[in-house]
């Protein structure tokens, strides 16, 4: 192979037709800067005009279409602002209205009534009604004589562009002035043969050419298909070859033994019966752990799904073997219920526990990090005060965070440095379920069990839509409820941008409550953002051990915290809030044996995709079930987890779409690995010199801990 540059690594301003002025507009507004920059910069959309709609066919969700009819009569109607001119256009198939706002003059004069046309536009469906505003119109010979390019790419342009000339039109034009500079050579082909074969791809140089130029819609399918697939071959060829490395490389503490710890729990002291789903993902850590390599496990499973549990007994394995483990949670509130049911639950095991956090001080706080020191604590719960600098311990193994994400780098570097001669085990469990193709590509190289099953028992939590004029009905059944003896969220939405009028809500709210519910009979607690931790854990404790029969909260109720008692959640502003979210905080009812309720209050008038959101709340109360239709509805960039991810940046593949295409790529990238994982056969030399040259940019990517 050559070592000249390659002509794709030219300056953009040299291709025909740019220029230095040109250049530098595109370099500012479209980050284009090289050849194989403006080779990147995919179409958005395209006009196909290579083919004819039929008006019969046509439906609410129809796109750009292209009809060939008789005009059969205009009409000019309304006045001022709303004159316009409707057309009646008929096909074999049916009639469609056009309508015209602007120009009407001319076109009054110029339209043949009777006379065959050809239509392009879009659909839109109003008041129940199809038609088409504002479409391009044709006559049919004029347009046969035209031939014109019938299926255009468009790309994204912006004013500035489109006053240097760089409209669609004009970036149409540089696309192509490329695609003449260079020939198939310069666009290396990086999947072997074998793979193309197979899957019946195009090539890679027909792939590009394709997407920007494709003739047909099937062919603009042939080449999105193949360079998704390519997109997400390499990054998953990446994510698993660091899966792999780490295997390979990174040792960690062996727990060979399961002992007295770990069975006198199971025999003497588990409440229940584990469920299927728990003692799987139970035997996937013991693998780990007992393998000598350093676990980085995440465990997904739906709020409820019962995965303290689990965490505690990979935490007795470790104690088995004579080490310490820690469990992390991201607030104080969530960190002193984990310590408190854990505590209960190992209480006369001779296991010590430990609770750490920021308001552990002084003399308690100083005592506590000599006997994690000496070994004397066997455990220790806190918050995220447990990995920063002075706390030592003599011997930690495993670490569990809870209801949390990955690990940032710093925090990383913490834990590992904490541990030796080995980095800890790391378990890392969180309640938000995401769909399959997200967790593949964000935790692609990490090792994932899912408890995707609930204890049994549990009665489905019944959810209701409910608007204002539903308000005093609401109250009513609250009260019903809190007279059997059940307690009671309501939830404010606050978010930063606006928490003062949040806050403000949220105290209007209380005080209407207090009118309702008189502090004669009923407690109230509040809980927000705003307050001191000491205020706010007081209220909440107070809840927690039912003095209290309402808990007004914004959204700092949203992780862990459980209170089986409770059985109504009502919702304010359900609108505000995300779909992951609104499924988090139901799950903070439907805990206990009773029938639970989620209530969910919003304004009469909502925007489609709230309706959407509101709808599936009331659909379903699976959580994998409810992160697709997140998916759907937000794209993979906004999901709840993903927003710091680079990794989701795809130039073309969509993982709310693509599921199918990821799962193969991963398939394949696997296989080859394991075949061949340095691409050292022949066939695999496309591979490799591709990876070599683009296929290493996942930096600072990988390890959950
Ligand atoms: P999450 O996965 O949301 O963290 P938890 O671990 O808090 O769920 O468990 C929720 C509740 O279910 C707890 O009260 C727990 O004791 C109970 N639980 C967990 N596993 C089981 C089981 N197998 N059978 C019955 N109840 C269970
Ligand atoms: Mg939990």
């Amino acid at each position: 192979m050559s070592n000249q540059p390659s002509i794709l690594a030219g300056s953009i301003e040299y291709l025909k037709g740019v220029g230095p002025t040109k250049g530098n507009m595109l370099k500012k507004e479209l980050g284009i800067f090289t050849f194989n920059d403006l080779l990147m910069h995919f179409p958005f959309r395209y006009v196909d005009k290579t083919q004819f709609h039929r008006i019969k066919d046509l439906g609410p969700d129809s796109d750009n279409v292209q009809l060939r009819g008789i005009l059969r009569r205009i009409n000019v109607m309304g006045e001022g602002r709303k004159r316009r001119m409707v057309g009646s256009f008929r096909d074999e198939t049916g009639v469609i209205e056009l309508v015209w706002f602007k120009g009407i003059h001319w076109l009054e004069k110029n339209l043949n009534i009777g006379g065959e046309y050809i239509v392009f536009g879009k659909v839109n469906f109003f008041r129940n009604q199809l038609n088409i505003p504002h479409p391009e119109i044709e006559d049919v010979s004029a347009a046969n004589a035209k031939k014109a390019a019938t299926f255009a790419p468009v790309y994204p342009s912006t004013d500035k562009l489109n006053a240097k000339g760089l409209d669609a039109k004009g970036q149409r034009k540089l696309v192509a002035a490329l695609f003449n500079k260079i020939t198939p050579s310069d666009i290396k082909e990086n999947l072997p043969t074998y793979i193309i074969q197979k899957f019946k791809f195009l090539g890679r140089y027909d792939a590009f050419r394709s997407i920007h130029f494709p003739q047909n819609q099937q062919e603009l399918n042939a080449a999105r298909n193949r360079l998704k697939f390519e997109e997400l071959f390499f990054l998953q060829l990446r994510l698993l070859q660091i899966k792999r490395r780490r295997k390979d490389s990174i040792k960690g503490f062996a727990f060979p033994k399961i002992a007295n710890y770990f069975n006198r729990f199971f025999n003497e002291k588990l409440p229940f019966e584990l469920t299927g789903a728990q003692k799987r993902v139970l035997k996937e850590i013991r693998k780990d752990l007992g393998s000598g390599i350093q676990m980085n496990r995440l465990l997904q499973g739906d709020v409820g799904s019962g995965k303290t549990i689990v965490g505690l007994m990979a935490m007795l394995m470790a104690m088995d073997n004579d080490f310490q483990a820690c469990l992390m949670a991201p607030t104080e509130i969530l960190a002193q219920q984990h310590f408190i049911s854990i505590s209960e639950y190992v209480d006369g095991l001779g296991i010590n526990v430990g609770f750490l956090s920021g308001s552990v001080k002084g003399k308690k706080r100083k005592l506590l990090l000599e006997q994690l020191k000496e070994g004397d604590i066997h455990l220790l719960i806190g918050t995220h005060a447990l990995i920063e600098d002075p706390v030592e311990f003599k011997n930690l193994a495993l670490a569990i965070t809870d209801e949390q994400h990955r690990f940032g780098v710093a925090q990383r570097a913490k834990l590992w440095a904490k541990s030796k001669p080995y980095p800890p085990h790391i378990l890392v469990m969180t309640a938000t379920p995401i769909p399959r193709t997200l967790s593949m590509t964000l935790y692609g190289d990490l090792d994932v069990s899912v408890i995707d099953e609930l204890p049994p028992g549990r009665k489905e939590i019944k959810t209701l839509h409910k608007t204002e004029n539903h308000r005093m009905r609401v109250m009513g059944f609250m009260r019903e409820e809190i007279a059997k003896g059940r307690q009671v969220y309501v939830v404010y939405p606050l978010i930063e941008e606006s928490e003062t009028l949040d806050l403000q809500n949220l105290e209007e709210g209380h005080e209407s409550l207090s009118r309702e519910f008189p502090i004669s009979d009923y407690q109230i607690s509040v809980v927000h953002g705003r307050m001191k931790p000491k205020d706010k854990d007081f209220e909440m404790q107070r809840f927690v051990k039912g003095e209290t029969q309402i808990m007004i909260a914004t959204t700092v109720i949203e992780v862990g915290v459980n209170v089986p008692n409770a059985s109504v959640m009502v919702i304010e502003n359900t609108e505000r809030f995300g779909l992951s979210q609104l499924h988090q905080l139901r799950g903070r009812v439907g805990r206990g044996a009773e029938q639970s309720f989620c209530i969910l209050m919003s304004s009469f008038k909502l925007s489609t995709e709230a309706k959407e959101r509101i709808a599936t709340m009331v659909r379903t109360n699976n959580g994998f079930e409810i992160a697709e239709a997140d998916l759907k509805l937000r794209g993979p960039g906004n999901m709840e987890g993903t927003q710091q991810s680079g990794i989701l940046n795809f130039r073309i593949a969509d993982l709310a779409k693509d599921g199918r295409i990821l799962q193969t790529a991963r398939e394949v990238a696997a296989r080859i690995l394991d075949d061949d994982p340095n691409f050292l056969r022949p066939e695999h030399a496309s591979i490799k010199y591709y990876f070599d040259h683009h296929g290493k940019k996942l930096k600072g990517w990988s390890l959950i801990s």
